[in-house]
């Protein structure tokens, strides 16, 4: 079965494939840093989002050598907008770390390329797979469901278990055929275009007399997932801090701690409302007080901002506020800076701050118009 299905697969696969900037060539001889950089920002993103990043990524960065020299405001600045920035980070000290192990170029062996950070069983396959040929398998949430229709698995694929079967019928596909990187690429293609979460294209599909869950009628029912934990929500509050009372010209930012959620990048201070009913202006104070060790006076509400992270969703409201005394000491965050509307553009910033300059800048207009 796993012949026929790779056979038929490939075949299909060689009549439709997608033009992407990092396919050049075909699927088992492409720039492996290029297959790298692609599968690692397709995580979690679309592709139609990808490519305009991954353009920019690799002009400004077109070989690993490029990418472990680089200054990490700069990484971060140009992932501004994909999120998930741990990526972004990670691939700057796995770049270093090819550089200086691997003679910059990328192993080609699974138990070295998952010994660097970011790189998991998924990543590893692709690079394997796609760059170098060799019959490694992949599993994305596009194979996962291919392979749960295909042999009907009913189980949860959160399961351990379920996902040690889809990782053993991938691999019994790849291992069928002598086009591993054709093969993986059919296989997430297929999920993308026929095999659709809703409303699979059945009639038109190559494998859909070897479908298990076609065949049964219960197609749309697989793969089975486990029922999702509510998404959490998160109140924030971010204080603009001008300079002066009377000067709105010049505003703080700090950068956040290295470790933890959007390691590096700077915003507006902030803090998420405690439990409770803590009012959000009080929320403002602590939040300054612990990030840069200064009280303000809060002031007027500027804008309230939406934003859905991967894992939780932040309502987040911004106020305008000024130092009562003293002066601003990196306590929480790792720094702070004056800065303007102008100079902000430089900072990779995350995309609810985004939101506050834009409400900035829009006032501005205003009050010059
Ligand atoms: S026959 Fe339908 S359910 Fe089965 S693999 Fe093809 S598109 Fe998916």
């Amino acid at each position: 079965m796993h012949a026929q299905i790779a056979a038929r697969l490939t075949a299909w696969h060689a009549g439709q494939l997608r033009a992407l900037p990092w396919r050049e060539g075909p699927a088992g001889t492409r720039d492996p840093y290029a297959v790298w950089v692609s599968e690692v920002m397709a995580q979690q993103t679309r592709v139609s989002v990808v490519v305009d990043y991954f353009n920019r990524w690799m002009a400004r960065f077109p070989t690993v050598e490029q990418l472990a020299r680089a200054d990490q405001q700069e990484i971060l600045k140009l992932w501004e907008g994909l999120g998930y920035y741990s990526r972004a980070r990670n691939l700057h000290r796995a770049a270093q770390i090819v550089v200086v192990e691997f003679g910059g170029k990328l192993p080609r062996t699974r138990r070295e390329l998952l010994s660097l950070p970011g790189i998991g069983a998924y990543t590893a396959g692709a690079i394997l797979s796609l760059a170098f040929g060799l019959p490694e398998p992949i599993l994305d949430g596009n194979a996962m469901r291919v392979i749960s229709r295909l042999w009907d698995i009913g189980d949860p694929i959160e399961l351990r278990s379920t996902q040690k079967r889809l990782w053993s019928q991938s691999r019994g596909l790849v291992e069928a055929t002598a086009r591993p990187g054709e093969l993986n690429e059919g296989l997430m293609e297929l999920g993308a275009l026929l095999c659709r979460p809703r409303n699979p294209l059945c009639a038109e599909c190559p494998l859909q007399h070897s479908c298990l869950a076609h065949e049964r009628g219960v197609q749309d029912r697989r793969p089975v997932r486990s029922p999702r934990q509510k998404i959490p929500h998160v109140e924030a509050a971010a204080a603009v801090i001008w300079e002066g009372e009377r000067n709105r010209s010049r505003f703080l930012i700090s950068r956040r701690p290295e470790k933890g959620l959007l390691g590096g990048l700077w915003s507006f201070p902030n803090g998420a409302r405690e439990e409770g009913d803590e009012d959000l202006s009080a929320c403002v104070r602590r939040a300054v007080r612990q990030e840069l060790d200064v009280d303000v006076s809060v002031g007027d509400k500027l804008a309230t901002v939406a934003h859905a992270f991967t894992h939780f969703r932040m309502t987040l409201t911004a106020f305008h506020a000024q130092i009562l005394a003293g002066s601003p000491q990196a306590a929480d965050a790792e720094a702070w800076r004056w800065t303007t509307l102008e100079e902000i553009e430089e900072f990779p910033c995350p995309v609810p701050d985004r939101k506050i300059v834009g409400v900035l800048r829009d006032l501005a207009r205003k009050e010059t118009g």
